[in-house]
């Protein structure tokens, strides 16, 4: 339960005055729906008020703080006409404008004869300086009340800017005393405010240094947050251990039936990584690993191989995919092999309907089918195993670890809860992954296998489309296979479609039936079908809008056109490059550009021609996007920060990981002073989940 002390922090927007179910409801889809959340919210600027100008220095179009005597309060003659108010300064006039003003509170804050200071932006009216609704009014006497910096929040349509300041400001009123969670050698030697002290620095900065990124108040609170999200992390991986798994056997005799069937050697790498997972199913931990591998690395046999050991100890295994194509396809190229070692498997999708679904899923809940291939929606429903040892999850970038928790939860139908093994073809820088997957074990597979052609990379304007046809077709001719990959500008755009469409027909006028067309408006069942004949080999071109399922292996398949290719993101175009060149012959990417380009699409583009290292291009794709947008990204899995920069600011993420690893050694249970005020840390960063994994203890 979270602590009552945070509560105030945990009431909906609509506890703060001022903030009505509107108001909440604007403010809420940019920040999110409770009041912790505004205060989570970090300004993206600031207006600095310390310009304080005479009238006549004022500058139209210009914020202007000025100090002046109100003259005289002039009402409106008709309701329409706005509300004016006259004062002025040694140097001349300034009419402040108000609509529809509530004049009780204007005589009280523009008292006739006082002296007041007010800050916004300078108008022209008739040669005579105007202000509409200034930002501020504050007595001459309560000039400290004027604070000299705005923050600046990101708003939506129909919210104002004063709407999310006040809600902002009242926020930090409701911040109770904290017990201070960080500890203090590390506090003294980074010279660090409290939080409180941080969070206000944040909000109402009081210098120029606060508003910049790198304040002592910006540390803390990033390292607040980071420091949360790797003692989570670290807590639900400690509780992962502290559960039983099983032992499971090393299938060292059904691994050599494999190996004698396959036309290949291992690479080290895979011998390595596979290494790396026995070791963890031979203990009685539980094992939940993280694969990361770039494309075409051979990700499918090391998760084949991991399954070996689970069903040799007579469990079933289950290797869930992100689309039912995929699914398939590892089922087909699974098959041989599992024709070799003797073991029964089964592809379940949503597609199996009626009898035959009822069929499959007692033959996997009796624990006649040893390997369970699917799409990853079927297994968040009811398919219940026999006895589910291993579950692995293929190409999954879009996991969060919340997800992962609750995945994993499935196998407990048995008691012990099953092993997990998750693959990703995305690169994920080091710091990252401290920060998305500290959950987990990491394992890469940094090899490929020999004998693998590098694709050559070409960038090449539009306006040479016909020559890229020209080079389709000889292609074509030579009997080698071709995708197209037109922009997805947005699900809803048709004007992608239409290009898809308009290519596809193009191609059509000289290469006829043999070019297929595949996009995000068609039906699942009709885009497998497309998918199946391209990989059969009976159509030779395939355009798609929709970008080309990840990990669709088709080896024959040797060019890769991507239009537009300055409106990919560098991983995608990674990706997509990843899908030719998989078998004998060489391939070749050719990226084709609408001129002018931007310089971060010319640096994108560029990169993709010098390199095919997948770490080094999400290396530069951070640098290039910057972290926020990685991580906001859903398919990244990721966690959101709102106040730390894991890609600016990762001695700070490192620091943290350091931080919660020595915290858990020492204090498992969070049962110290310090641990106590982990607790109120890990609640006031949404942790709640992890905190419960203590009660459970
Ligand atoms: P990914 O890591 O992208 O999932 P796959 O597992 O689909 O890669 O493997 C890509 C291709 O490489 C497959 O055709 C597979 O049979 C082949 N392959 C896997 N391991 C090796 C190896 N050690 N040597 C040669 N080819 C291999
Ligand atoms: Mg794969």
């Amino acid at each position: 339960m979270r602590p009552a002390l945070l509560n105030p922090l945990f009431a909906d927007l609509t506890a703060l005055t001022g903030v009505g179910p509107k108001s909440a409801a604007l403010i809420s889809k940019v920040s999110g729906p409770r009041i912790v959340d505004v205060m989570f919210t970090r300004p993206f600027g600031f207006i600095d008020r310390s310009h304080r100008p005479l009238l006549d220095q004022t500058v139209p179009g210009e914020l202007a703080t000025v100090t002046v005597t109100v003259d005289r309060h002039e009402p409106p003659p008709v309701k329409a006409r706005p509300y004016r108010v006259i004062c002025t300064d040694e140097t001349g006039f300034l009419v402040l404008v108000f609509f529809r003003p509530h004049v009780d509170y204007l005589l009280d804050k523009l008292p006739v004869g006082g002296k007041v200071i007010v800050s916004g932006k300078i108008e022209d009216y008739n040669g005579s300086r105007q202000m509409t609704h200034p930002d501020h009014i504050v007595a001459e006497e309560e000039a400290a009340n004027l604070p000299e910096f705005d923050s600046v929040y990101p708003l939506t349509h129909g919210l104002a800017q004063s709407t999310v300041q006040k809600a902002v400001r009242q926020s930090l009123k409701r911040l109770p005393a904290l017990p201070e969670w960080i500890g203090p050698d590390w506090l003294d030697k980074n010279n660090w405010p409290s939080f409180e002290e941080a969070m206000t620095a944040l909000h109402l900065p009081a210098s120029k240094l606060d508003t910049s990124g790198s304040s002592k108040a910006n540390e803390r609170l990033a390292y607040d947050e980071f420091l949360s999200n790797q003692l989570a992390l670290r807590l639900i991986r400690a509780d992962r251990r502290r559960r039983n798994g099983r032992t499971s056997r090393i299938a060292t005799d059904l691994r050599q039936k494999v190996r004698d069937a396959l036309p290949y050697k291992l690479t080290g790498s895979q011998e390595t990584v596979i290494a790396e997972i026995d070791n963890d199913m031979a203990s009685d931990e539980r094992m939940v690993r993280l694969v990361q591998g770039d494309v075409g690395s051979g990700k499918t046999l090391v998760a084949f191989f991991a399954a070996l050991n689970t069903i040799a100890s007579g469990r079933q295994a289950a290797l869930m995919a992100p689309t039912e194509i995929l699914a398939r396809q590892h089922a087909e190229s699974l098959e041989e092999l599992c024709d070799v070692t003797g073991l029964t498997s089964l592809v379940l999708t949503g597609r199996d309907k009626g009898q035959e679904r009822e069929a499959k899923l007692t033959g996997i809940s009796k624990g006649y089918v040893d390997l369970v291939i699917g799409t990853h929606a079927l297994f968040q429903e009811s398919v219940e195993f026999a006895d589910l040892g291993l579950a692995i999850v293929d190409e999954q970038h879009r996991f969060g670890v919340h997800q992962r928790m609750s995945l994993s939860s499935k196998g407990a139908t048995t008691g012990a809860i099953a092993d997990m093994l998750v693959m990703t073809a995305t690169p994920i820088p080091r710091t990252l992954a401290l920060a998305g997957y500290g959950d987990m074990d990491f394992s890469a597979i940094t090899e490929k296998p020999p004998g693998r052609k590098p694709i050559e990379t070409r960038t090449i304007p539009l306006q040479r489309t016909d020559e890229v046809q020209a080079a389709v077709r000889r292609a074509v001719e030579k009997g080698e296979q071709v995708y197209w990959v037109c922009p997805l500008v947005e699900e809803s755009d048709v004007s992608d479609l239409t290009s898809a469409e308009t290519r596809a027909a193009t191609l059509k006028e000289t290469l006829g039936e043999q070019v297929g067309l595949i996009h995000g408006k068609m039906a699942p069942t009709e885009k497998d079908h497309v998918m199946a004949e391209f990989a059969a080999g009976t159509r030779s071109v395939l355009v798609a809008t929709t970008v080309i399922e990840v990990g669709v292996n088709v080896p024959n398949a040797t060019v890769m056109v991507i239009e537009h290719a300055e409106r990919f993101g560098l991983a995608q175009l990674h990706q997509l490059r990843g899908r030719v060149g998989r078998g004998s012959k060489a391939g070749v990417c050719l990226l084709l550009y609408k001129s002018p380009i931007g310089d971060v699409a010319k640096a994108r583009l560029s990169m993709m021609r010098e390199t095919n290292d997948g770490f080094r291009i999400a290396e530069e794709d951070l640098r290039l996007r910057g972290a926020g947008d990685l991580l906001g990204a859903a398919q990244s899995g990721l966690p959101r920060f709102r106040l730390g920069d894991p890609a600016n600011q990762s001695d700070l993420l490192k620091a943290a990981n350091d931080d919660a690893k020595m915290i858990v050694e020492q204090d498992p249970t969070l049962a110290t002073e310090r641990g106590q005020a982990l607790r109120i840390l890990l609640y006031l960063f949404g942790q709640d989940q992890s905190v419960r994994l203590l009660g459970a203890g």
